[in-house]
């Protein structure tokens, strides 16, 4: 049984000292503290004091100290769950549902295995990553074209490397080999968002073959996870051959705002 380490400190802030030890001695406000003769060792002159701001208790004749916890375990010979019991019951708090220890173990398996696969994931992420970036280095028209693209938006060398640009061959399964050519698992391909499923699951493809130039890190410069990458980023590239100029010229309509028709 386990409570939370949150639940142990919040208890121990909760938790009024001064109430907890008078039962067993007598307790005079001096200063911030609280003075008293000693419940562990038999003495005259108090030398026990409590400093509720700190949470702590200190005897400067038998050298006694602890927190609230302390003080209860060696007061009435309990362990350690049993006296957060007892100081929650003084101090009037609830308990929450103690931490089933097997059920803790599973939680931290599975947050665990999580964490493996988004390690493995941010790799394949970062195999597509080099595959693009060496499609845009190739010698092939559409890559040569790519380039020149880049070039009249004013992308310089420096920045597409900063921004690690690359350019996505126009083929459903070319990013799938690269991938399965590193010995990527299937089912970790398809986790990953990189690539698509037909329906009925027969056949996996490469996503979006038309987004082909985007920014493909985060700020940290790790590659961004397919999902983050929905938004924002360049417009995909190349534009079909049979359409030129701005969507507002070639829609007019669409752009059109009611009173202009009246
Ligand atoms: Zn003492």
């Amino acid at each position: 049984m386990l409570y939370s380490d949150y639940f142990i400190d919040d208890l121990k802030n909760r938790a009024d000292l001064v109430r907890v030890i008078e039962p067993y001695t007598k307790l005079k406000k001096s200063g911030a503290n609280w003075m008293g003769c000693c419940p562990f060792h038999d003495e005259k002159t108090p030398s026990f004091s409590v400093s509720p701001s700190k949470g702590l208790y200190k005897c400067f004749g038998c050298g006694k100290a602890g927190t609230v916890y302390n003080f209860v375990m060696e007061m009435e010979g309990l362990n350690f769950p049993e006296a957060i019991k007892r100081v929650a019951e003084i101090a009037g708090v609830p308990l929450p549902e103690p931490v089933d220890d097997q059920n803790y173990e599973r939680a931290k398996k599975k947050r665990e295995e999580k964490k493996q696969i988004t390690d493995q994931i941010i790799e394949l992420n970062n195999i597509a990553l080099e595959f693009w970036e060496a499609e845009l280095k190739k010698k092939n028209p559409k890559a040569k074209n790519a380039r020149e693209y880049l070039k009249t938006r004013g992308i310089s060398d420096e920045t597409q490397q900063a921004f690690r640009i690359g350019f996505s061959p126009d083929s459903w399964d070319s990013l799938l080999s690269a991938l399965r050519e590193k010995g990527a698992d299937e089912t970790l391909i398809e986790q990953s968002g990189l690539v698509s499923q037909n329906e009925d699951k027969t056949k996996v493809f490469d996503r979006s073959p038309r987004k082909r130039l985007r920014r493909k890190t985060d700020r940290t410069k790790r590659p961004r996870l397919a999902k983050r990458r929905k938004n924002k980023g360049l417009r995909p590239f190349p534009r079909p051959d049979n359409v030129s100029g701005s969507r507002r010229e070639r829609q007019p309509d669409r752009f059109r705002r009611p009173r202009d028709g009246r």
